[in-house]
């Protein structure tokens, strides 16, 4: 029956059943799970608690699904931020500030992170609550424990799950098929690490207890070095070509430089004073042509959180929009887009030229960047290592 039930789930969900973890009789299951007790065991995981907790750890292969899905389309800076900051999460996002006023002026007070901040987190992580995920915590961690793609990491994640049960006696946590849970969608050794109990009831309970979760998010930013007394950055608008050799050095420059260098706000002819010596970076999401951001440390820490830059960016406008700075972008949306087989044209024509030595994978990452701004340098572009429609037509010949 086991076998059965996972044949059809497979096939459900689309998976190459020869890669995948099986059913929960499968031996070599077992024997993993013979290894995770001693690892846990040895993690200071209770006996008596880990053998009642054992038989509830099954796996499940839609998990290993989601774990290998490919995107088909690559997000933009427009379309993710269309969907990040639709009118009806600003419009829920600033009723969550006024209910919550009350809790979220103690959590600045006590961490240091303003409201709009704690509650455009709230918004991205889980649409204020209603998307917290129902996934079985338990069996999404076990899943990817098992599973080879990422063994280490989703061990120490289980085991600072099952820490997490035994301490606060917690049961039937549901959250993402990552193994994320939560209001703030934390991962277990976040959770280990950060959660605070925002109540007061002895307990850190960040799926139920919204104080709980707030003070949670707010102590995680606070021990990232959180910055109350600035913001994370803001649009800006490029007025003449950059130095690009300083743009991207490793060294971070101060406002002032940024200045020199013929960058203003969208919206201003010049800088306040007191923003000169701070250290910023510029973040281009689409290149010259799309919008430009002089980003602050703040952004550092949002990127601790979550590696994205376009999620970065959506936590700060929307972190803006909800605290009445509801500024349009100077910077006007496009239809453009890329999918990762353009990127593996990209890449392939690239290492053609002798400009990238890295594989060919359909990712944009840092290394097809630095390829990318080297041939726009030997080019005449603008060296912004983004690839638009132009560049494309030049170095693969042809139209998309
Ligand atoms: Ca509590």
């Amino acid at each position: 029956m086991q076998k059965l039930k996972c044949f059809l789930a497979c096939v459900l969900a689309g998976v190459m059943a020869a890669a995948l973890p099986v059913a929960a009789d499968d031996a070599g299951f077992e024997a993993w799970k013979q290894g995770f007790r001693a690892e846990a065991l040895q993690a200071g995981i209770e006996p008596a608690f880990l053998d009642g907790v054992l038989p509830q750890m099954t796996l499940l292969p839609q998990v290993v699904a989601s774990d290998r899905k490919q995107p088909e389309f690559i997000s933009t800076f427009w379309d993710y931020t269309a969907r990040a900051l639709s009118p009806h999460r600003i419009q829920q996002g600033r009723e969550m500030m006024r209910i919550y006023a009350r809790e979220l002026a103690q959590i600045e007070k006590k961490y240091g992170v303003q409201a709009h901040y704690i509650v455009a987190f709230w918004g991205m992580e889980t649409n204020y609550g209603s998307h917290k995920g129902s996934t079985d915590t338990l069996q999404a961690l076990t899943t990817l424990a098992y599973d080879t793609r990422r063994r280490a990491f989703f061990t120490r994640e289980l085991i600072a799950f099952l820490k997490m049960m035994q301490q606060e006696g917690e049961t039937g946590v549901k959250g993402s098929w990552a193994g994320a849970f939560g209001h703030f969608q934390f991962m277990p050794t976040t959770f280990q690490a950060y959660a605070a109990d925002g109540d007061g009831d002895g307990k850190k309970d960040i799926v139920r207890s919204l104080p709980d979760a707030f003070s949670s998010a707010g102590n995680y930013l606070a021990k990232m070095g959180w910055d109350k007394t600035t913001k994370w950055g803001r649009e800006v608008r490029l007025t003449r070509e950059l130095d690009w050799e300083l743009a991207h050095s490793a060294r971070a420059l101060t406002v002032r430089e940024w200045a020199a260098q013929g960058v203003f706000p969208a919206y201003r002819d010049s800088w306040p004073e007191q923003a000169w010596e701070t250290k910023a970076q510029l973040v281009m999401p689409m290149g010259v042509a799309g919008p430009v951001f002089l980003t602050y440390p703040n952004f550092k820490i949002i990127m601790r959180w979550n590696r994205s830059e376009l999620y970065a960016l959506a936590i700060g406008l929307l972190a803006d929009k909800l605290s009445g700075q509801d500024l349009r972008l100077r910077a006007v949306p496009t239809g453009e887009t890329l999918t990762p087989a353009d990127i593996r044209k990209i890449q392939t024509a690239l290492k053609e030229k002798g400009y990238y030595e890295g594989g060919v994978d359909g990712q944009f990452g840092s290394g097809t960047r630095a390829a990318l701004r080297a041939y726009q340098k030997d080019n005449g572009f603008s060296q912004d290592g983004y690839a638009t429609q132009e560049i494309i037509n030049k170095l693969v010949g042809y139209n998309k």
